[in-house]
């Protein structure tokens, strides 16, 4: 019988322990083997990309971790998919396992800041080249390809400023050139978009947010198509970022619910935008929610569905009243990271990490994370809370 995602996501195949519904956590760094002979057998099953019940040793995965990837698989329709210690690791690998010395990477001027410090002061270090491509603007990625280019890193929407890109363009241009591409992917998940599905090589979540939704675990995956299996396999077993089976049984756990939680999330989230967008002293809501405005078009081609980050860019001649605004939220928490189910608000200084984006004078952003309260409060909190804007 074919299934719908939103059933698999309930009713993967689980290899039960004593009738249980769900995977057992398997703690092992030591896998025990009847025989050399029974181990060499194993080695040339992995070698040679058979199916597993388990790894050979710890550090590959173990039982639980390989019951995560099965799901996502199914959720990114990959060829295969890696499992890191975190969203990060996932990024990083990336880099790593798709460029050499000599080479060139376009990367996305709008994407997570800790991405631009890995092309600014990691990749010097091997004679790797970054350039930053205006992610609203095609034809200066295009203009930045060379013989030496041989990745295009995207994260779409960037997740601080939201700028919904060309996909399809950014493929076809990638397909013409030779070049490698790879997607973050964490804001919308690929329950509602799926980057290998459009073409490109590698598709990135941080399981951190939306995948384990609880704010309790942090991981990362890495889905890749045929073509790239093989090189990031190869750098996948020798960097050793390894998820534990602990953080894949509460990702597990998390995703079950993933469909859910992100209607209730991009519900909640167009109320409150909904009502920010009426407010005078908020510029802007950057948030596919405008009809007829590029990120909307971008969206609506690319998504299926849309998630519960966005920023505000709010207009304040002092500074300090921002801050005071986003101090005094009650229900909206101040922290890194999201996709969990409580709110989160945070001031964001972007001058530094943008070459594109610019601000005019007096304006200030402050991302927002809507988690699953009710919007009423969370409306309410809004409300109370802006009026320390001055
Ligand atoms: C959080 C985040 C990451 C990194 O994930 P971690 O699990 O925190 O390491 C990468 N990309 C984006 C867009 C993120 O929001």
């Amino acid at each position: 019988m074919k299934k719908s995602i939103n059933t698999l996501l309930k009713h993967s195949s689980f290899s039960r322990v004593n009738r249980s519904a769900n995977p057992a956590v398997v703690r092992a760094s030591t896998i025990l083997f009847d025989s050399m002979q029974e181990l060499a057998s194993h080695e040339k099953k992995i070698l040679n990309d058979k199916p597993i019940t388990h790894y050979a040793y710890g550090r590959y995965g173990s039982q639980t971790t390989i019951e995560l990837q099965k799901i996502i698989k199914e959720l990114e329709q990959a060829h295969h998919v890696f499992l890191h210690s975190t969203g990060f690791g996932s990024v990083s690998l990336a880099f790593m396992a798709l460029c050499q010395s000599g080479d060139e990477v376009l990367v996305g001027d709008n994407v997570y800041y800790p991405t631009r410090e890995i092309s600014e002061k990691l990749l010097p270090k091997y004679n790797i080249k970054t350039k930053y491509y205006d992610p609203n603007n095609i034809n200066d990625l295009k203009s930045k390809i060379t013989k030496k280019t041989k990745l295009i890193f995207v994260e779409n929407p960037g997740s601080i400023t939201f700028e919904f890109q060309d996909l399809k363009e950014i493929i076809k241009l990638a397909k013409k050139n030779n070049i490698t591409t790879a997607m973050d992917n964490t804001w919308g998940t690929p329950l509602y978009c799926r980057p290998l599905s459009l073409g490109f090589d590698v598709s990135i979540s941080s399981a951190t947010k939306y995948f384990s939704g609880h704010s309790d675990a942090m991981g990362g995956t890495l889905a890749v198509n045929k073509k790239t299996y093989n090189k990031i396999k190869f750098c996948d077993k020798l960097l050793g970022s390894r998820l534990s089976a602990d953080e894949a049984y509460l990702i597990i756990r998390g995703i079950r619910t993933l469909d859910i939680r992100l209607k209730a999330h991009s519900e909640n989230t167009i109320k409150v935008i909904n009502f920010l967008k009426k407010q005078k002293k908020i510029k802007e809501v950057l948030y596919p929610h405008k009809p007829g405005s590029k990120n909307y078009k971008m969206w609506k081609k690319f998504y299926s569905g849309a998630t519960g980050l966005f920023s505000i860019v709010i207009k304040a001649k002092s500074k300090s009243s921002v801050l005071k605004f986003v101090n005094k939220l009650e229900l909206f928490g101040i922290g890194y990271s999201w996709g969990g189910f409580e709110s989160l608000a945070i001031y964001h200084d972007i001058s530094k990490s943008r070459n594109f984006y610019k601000f005019e004078k007096n304006e200030h952003l402050v991302r927002i994370h809507v988690g699953l309260e009710d919007s009423l409060d969370l409306i309410n909190d809004l409300k109370n809370c802006l009026k320390h804007i001055k």
